[in-house]
């Protein structure tokens, strides 16, 4: 047996996640903290209720932007599960989140805030929202958890927040040959490959290179389109990288429907 009683047990479950919704519990220890509420309130219960997770013992809300498929659900949500919302100066504005929850709280880019059992901390992202974020989680005893979708690119406050995960959920958003030539209309395609829109599989698994340690554990595809990616390409391009650096990094890909649950 392992003799380190403290270890808290840390895990990420995707309850969903693509641009028809994403929503993301992080959990450690006796902390459940929920990132974005991109589906309607009884439709997230529903997906917490079939991936086990008790909505009653969730903390907080974080959103890391506006736009509907991350905040749709909100105002339902946040008054059913009576927690608090978290969001960035930018982000609170744009979603007018004052009209929709009591008393938001803020993300300040570069401040850590202590969520239950956990200290966040909110990055820039590069995306076309307001003030989009990612956010880094450190458990007391040291677990790190990254999240970082919606991104164009992957910027150096990322790149430095992001250092050190046990477990990191990436975007891994399109592949740039089916993106290219699919049937998307040209202005969505160039929104979706700006530096403002949605990591690739290549570009996240740049991003993966950057931050891989042997302390990974994990690393979860996140924001999959279903037209324009295929799980086993978004797998490929991470897995390459994995064992170009000799890491063992379990590779999970998050699908919009199916909650895939990860520990
Ligand atoms: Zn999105
Ligand atoms: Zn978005």
């Amino acid at each position: 047996m392992p003799s380190h009683e403290h270890t808290l047990t840390c895990s990420v479950t995707v309850l969903g996640s693509g641009s028809q919704g994403n929503s993301i519990a992080v959990r450690c220890g006796d902390s459940t903290l929920l990132v974005d509420a991109g589906f309607s309130a009884r439709d997230t219960i529903r997906r917490l209720d079939a991936c086990g997770i008790d909505a009653a013992s969730i903390n907080a809300i974080l959103l890391t932007h506006e736009h509907g498929d991350h905040v749709r659900g909100i105002r339902v949500l946040a008054k059913r599960l009576d927690v608090p919302v978290y969001a960035s100066p930018g982000t609170r504005r744009a979603a007018k989140l004052e009209e929709l929850v009591d008393d938001p709280r803020d993300l300040q880019h570069g401040y850590a805030v202590t969520v239950g059992e956990f200290e966040v901390i909110a990055f820039r992202t590069s995306h076309d929202a307001a003030d989009p974020v990612g956010l880094r989680f450190e458990s007391r005893d040291g677990t790190v958890i990254g999240i970082a979708t919606d991104t164009g690119e992957f910027t150096p406050e990322a790149c430095e927040a992001l250092t050190g995960c046990t477990i990191l959920g990436i975007e891994s958003n399109h592949d740039i040959d089916m993106l290219t030539s699919g049937p998307y209309p040209w202005f969505l395609k160039q929104r979706i490959l700006s530096t403002r829109g949605h990591l690739s599989n290549v570009a996240a698994a740049e991003a993966l290179e950057t931050v891989a340690h042997d302390g990974l554990s994990q690393v979860i595809a996140l924001h999959l389109s279903t037209t324009n990616n295929e799980a086993p390409r978004a797998r490929t391009a991470l897995t390459g990288v994995l064992s170009r650096l000799e890491l063992t990094t379990q590779v999970v890909c998050a699908h919009q429907n199916t909650p895939p649950s990860v520990e």
